[in-house]
């Protein structure tokens, strides 16, 4: 599929996380097939600003949105702010999220749920009122054939265990059944929930992992199609997921990780 610049005219999105990164990408993506976007951001506000003008600057529509995505008060406000801005919502790309690594004996409860409440509560927060605006609206024949999408950001590490990361792999396995369950629920009224899984991909979240080429060299072991991978590679995957070229997917994730889940160390040996 090449993406064609009115593959989601017509269509709102919005992308939280999205002032860097994987969220930042697919934001640029989606507004350049023909999507309104909502920038969500949480500290870095001057960066979402500028992502916003350069959208416009290409004739496309954008706003900027500060929330904290993993409380409730203000992922409501955003969603009220962005259907007064722009009527509805079609698209949810729920993409943020952190690490907060340490070894398991000493992850703090601080650390723990940080985690938790931004990776997972926080999609859910968003998924819900992203729900509720697609079941009020339903279908517009003319703009998708489905009531709404919501894709979910989660990695690899919703299968494979991560030492050193219970926090974040626990997070990314939950959004696994979250996504699933939602899918299930809300099929019957045509509201598509999946998944993108990223391996490695090079944003500031995992920068230590490929900065040098040392890091890099013991990266790419893990990598089986021998590159790290780029935030293009996951907004592809994202617009195609939030199109209508996906129309009978549902409940899936999809893998985009240059083989990272085919157990690379088995090659050699077991
Ligand atoms: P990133 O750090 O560039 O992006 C994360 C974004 O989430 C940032 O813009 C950050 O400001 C935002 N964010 C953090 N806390 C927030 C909060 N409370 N409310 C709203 N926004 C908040 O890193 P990235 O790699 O682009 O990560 C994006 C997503 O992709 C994450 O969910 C991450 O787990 C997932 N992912 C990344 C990789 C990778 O290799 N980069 C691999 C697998 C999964």
């Amino acid at each position: 599929m090449s993406i064609s610049s009115d593959l989601l005219e017509g269509q709102v999105a919005l992308v939280t996380g999205s002032s860097s990164g994987i969220g930042e990408s697919v934001a640029r993506y989606l507004a350049s097939s023909g999507a309104a976007v909502v920038i969500n951001y949480h500290s870095e506000k001057d960066e979402a600003h500028k992502i916003v003008e350069d959208i416009k600057s290409n004739g496309g529509k954008a706003i900027a949105i500060g929330a904290d995505v993993s409380k409730e008060d203000q992922v409501k406000a955003m969603f009220e702010q962005t259907l007064q801005t722009f009527g509805t919502l079609h698209i949810l790309v729920n993409n943020a999220g952190l690490q907060k690594d340490s070894a398991f004996v000493d992850m703090s409860l601080d650390h723990w749920n940080m985690v938790i409440g931004i990776n997972l509560t926080g999609q859910f927060l968003c998924a819900r009122e992203a729900a509720k605006e697609f079941l009020r609206r339903g279908i517009e024949p003319n703009i998708s054939k489905a009531a709404g999408k919501i894709i979910c950001m989660s990695s690899v590490h919703q299968v494979i265990p991560w030492a050193g990361h219970v926090n974040y792999a626990t997070s990314k396995g939950g959004i696994d059944m979250m996504m699933r369950s939602i899918a299930q629920e809300l099929a019957p009224q045509k509201i598509r929930v999946n998944s993108i899984a990223p391996g490695a991909i090079k944003t500031p979240i995992n920068k230590s992992a490929w900065d040098t080429p040392e890091a890099e060299a013991d990266l790419l072991k893990l990598i089986p199609s021998g590159r790290v991978g780029e935030v293009d590679d996951i907004a592809k995957a994202a617009v195609w997921l939030a199109s209508d070229e996906s129309d009978y997917v549902n409940g899936i994730t999809l893998f985009v990780d240059g083989g990272m889940t085919l157990y690379p160390g088995f090659r050699t040996g077991g």
